[in-house]
């Protein structure tokens, strides 16, 4: 089946507004009228209503890197759906191996955030992957199993559509060390049946399967051209419009 390529950058806690729009202006004068591949940009909050203007008229989507599950109330420093949607984010990054390790996200609080996205139309980028330690252990397999269940526990097949799963391994996330194509695809095909159990044969299909973890135009060919691999979750490469751009291109010219 036919997936198109999805490109994501996460700019982590980078770039002030200033410079986010700088780069934001370089990435849509290069690749904002490519509609052959999905192309999502995640700056920090502060720089999303700024971004959202440039974005106007460009086929460049705009993410968030995190989302609070309640839509309003006494949560000091945190950010919600509408409060997104109301800038044009459409994507938005949950429970990513940062928020997990240094912010004490569980898989449940990552679930009721999954849930609301998917309820206030913002599609969710949702993060698994093992760590050095259970990857030594052999446990990665069972540790991505429980992260992609419990993150889609209650999601209903009508609303899974637009559902993105990325693949992170953490030893591989800013080290440099990246999975091998083999690595890589052994654990997106075993997601995709875990989706074909949880939400159907046609959701996991359709359902985007992105690589994470320190992919670069150098790397991007041979994990994009893996039968199971959709795209790349994007960190350090996805700070540089060129390199970002080039891994543009690796997505369009992956077969
Ligand atoms: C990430 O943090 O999602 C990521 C993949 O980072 P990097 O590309 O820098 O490894």
């Amino acid at each position: 089946m036919y997936r198109q390529k999805m490109i994501v950058g996460n700019w982590k806690m980078n770039k002030t507004t200033a410079d986010a729009l700088v780069l934001i202006r370089d990435i849509a004068a290069t690749v904002g009228k490519r509609t052959d591949v999905d192309v999502v940009v995640c700056p920090p909050f502060t720089a999303l209503e700024g971004a959202s203007r440039v974005l106007e008229g460009t086929a460049v989507k705009l993410g968030a890197q995190n989302m609070h599950p309640e839509l309003n109330g006494a949560f000091t420093g945190e950010v919600s759906a509408p409060m997104l949607r109301e800038l044009f984010v459409t994507h938005v990054i949950l429970g990513h191996s940062e928020r997990r390790a240094y912010f004490g996200e569980t898989d449940a609080f990552v679930n009721q955030k999954v849930l609301t996205a998917i309820k206030n139309q913002l599609r969710p980028i949702l993060c698994v992957g093992e760590t050095l330690a259970e990857r030594e252990a052999g446990a990665t397999l069972r540790v991505v199993q429980t992260q992609v269940e419990r993150g889609l526990e209650g999601v209903g097949r009508e609303t899974a559509g637009g559902i993105v799963v990325a693949y992170e391994p953490v030893w591989a996330i800013g080290t440099g060390k990246v999975a091998t194509a083999a690595q890589a695809q052994e654990v997106h095909a075993f997601i995709r049946s875990l989706l074909v159990k949880l939400l159907g044969e046609a959701v996991a299909q359709r359902a985007r399967i992105l690589y994470g973890g320190s992919m670069k135009p150098a790397n991007a060919a041979e994990l994009l051209g893996q039968g199971d691999i959709d795209g790349g979750l994007i960190g350090g490469a996805s700070l540089e419009a060129r390199s970002f751009c080039d891994l543009i291109q690796a997505a369009g010219a992956a077969k």
